[in-house]
C-alpha cells in the first residue's frame, strides 16, 4: 500500500502519547548543541505546553524516521526537503515538522525557536485541519505560535518560542480576564502581537492576516515552502515521504508559495 494515498482527517494516535523522532540533517550548525536542544524541547513539552494543552510527548533522538513515530526533521531549507522527498507526512502517514536551518538563519532567527513552534503546533493541531471561529465570522487557524512568534523565553539558556493559550481561542473573554499566551504579552482573545502573523479562512480561502506592516513585510522575504502551516486546507491530499518501498513518488500538483 502507498501511503500518500491514506486519508486523514482527524487528530492522530488519539489517547496516546506520540514518539516523535528528531533527527538533524543539515550541512550547517543549529547553533546549539543537539542533543542539549531536544534536552530543552522535553523540558518545554513537560514542563510548559502540557500543563496548558494536554499533548505530552516523548522526543527521542535519532538517525531517521522510526516507524510509528512522528517526526521532527532538522534540514537545510525546502529545496533540500524537496530533493530528499520529504513532503507532509512520515512513512507511516504520522505528523512530520521540518525545521529549515538555513532558511532560519538567514532571516536571523534562531532555529531552537522555530524548533519549538514547529512542535507546538504539531501537538495541537498534528492533521493541520483544525480552526476556531473568530471575530468577523473568520475562521482562525489552531495555530498555537504563529501570533506571537517573534516573543521568545529561555529553558537552560536555550530560545524558546512563545505560543498562545486555549483561552486566546475563546472570543467571549474580556481583555485581560485570562492568560492568553505564556510570556503573557497577549491582552485578548484572536490579538497578534506586532511580529506574529494568523491564517485565516475568509471568503472560502485562507490567507494571512499580520500584526504590523513591518511584519508583513518581513514574512514576504521568508521562504516559507514546507512549513506546516502552508498545508493549510489542503490536507486531503497531504502525502508521506518518498522512502523506498514504503511509498511511489507521485505526479501531485506543485504547491503555491503561500504568501
Ligand atoms: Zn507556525
Amino acid at each position: 500500500m502507498t501511503t500518500r494515498n491514506r486519508f486523514i482527517a482527524a487528530a492522530f494516535d488519539h489517547g496516546q502519547v506520540p514518539t516523535i523522532a528528531c533527527f538533524n540533517r543539515a550541512t550547517v550548525g543549529l547553533g546549539v548543541n543537539f542533543a542539549r536542544l531536544l534536552a530543552a524541547l522535553q523540558t518545554f513539552v513537560d514542563d510548559h505546553f502540557v500543563p496548558v494543552w494536554g499533548t505530552p510527548a516523548k522526543l527521542v533522538k535519532t538517525t531517521t524516521f522510526r516507524k510509528g513515530a512522528w517526526a521532527l526533521a532538522f534540514l537545510d531549507d525546502a529545496d533540500v526537503a524537496n530533493a530528499l522527498g520529504y513532503h507532509d507526512l512520515t512513512p507511516d502517514g504520522l505528523p512530520l515538522s521540518k525545521v529549515f536551518v538555513k532558511s532560519t538563519l538567514a532571516v536571523k532567527q534562531r532555529v531552537s525557536v522555530t524548533a519549538c513552534h514547529e512542535l507546538a503546533e504539531m501537538l495541537v493541531d498534528p492533521a493541520i485541519n483544525l480552526a476556531a471561529m473568530g471575530p468577523g465570522n473568520v475562521f482562525y487557524a489552531y495555530e498555537t505560535a504563529d501570533a506571537v512568534e517573534e516573543v521568545e523565553f529561555t529553558i537552560g539558556g536555550i530560545a524558546m518560542s512563545d505560543f498562545v493559550y486555549p483561552a486566546w481561542f475563546e472570543g467571549f473573554r474580556k481583555p485581560g480576564s485570562a492568560q492568553f499566551d505564556h510570556v503573557k504579552k497577549v491582552r485578548r482573545p484572536f490579538q497578534i502581537l506586532a511580529g506574529g502573523y494568523m491564517s485565516i479562512f475568509k471568503n472560502g480561502r485562507w490567507t494571512q492576516v499580520f500584526g504590523s506592516p513591518a511584519k508583513a513585510r518581513r514574512f514576504a522575504r521568508e521562504d516559507r515552502r514546507g512549513h506546516r502551516s502552508t498545508y493549510r486546507g489542503k490536507t486531503h491530499r497531504m502525502r508521506g515521504v518518498a522512502v523506498a518501498g514504503l511509498t511511489r513518488r507521485g505526479a501531485l500538483p506543485r504547491r503555491k508559495r503561500n504568501l
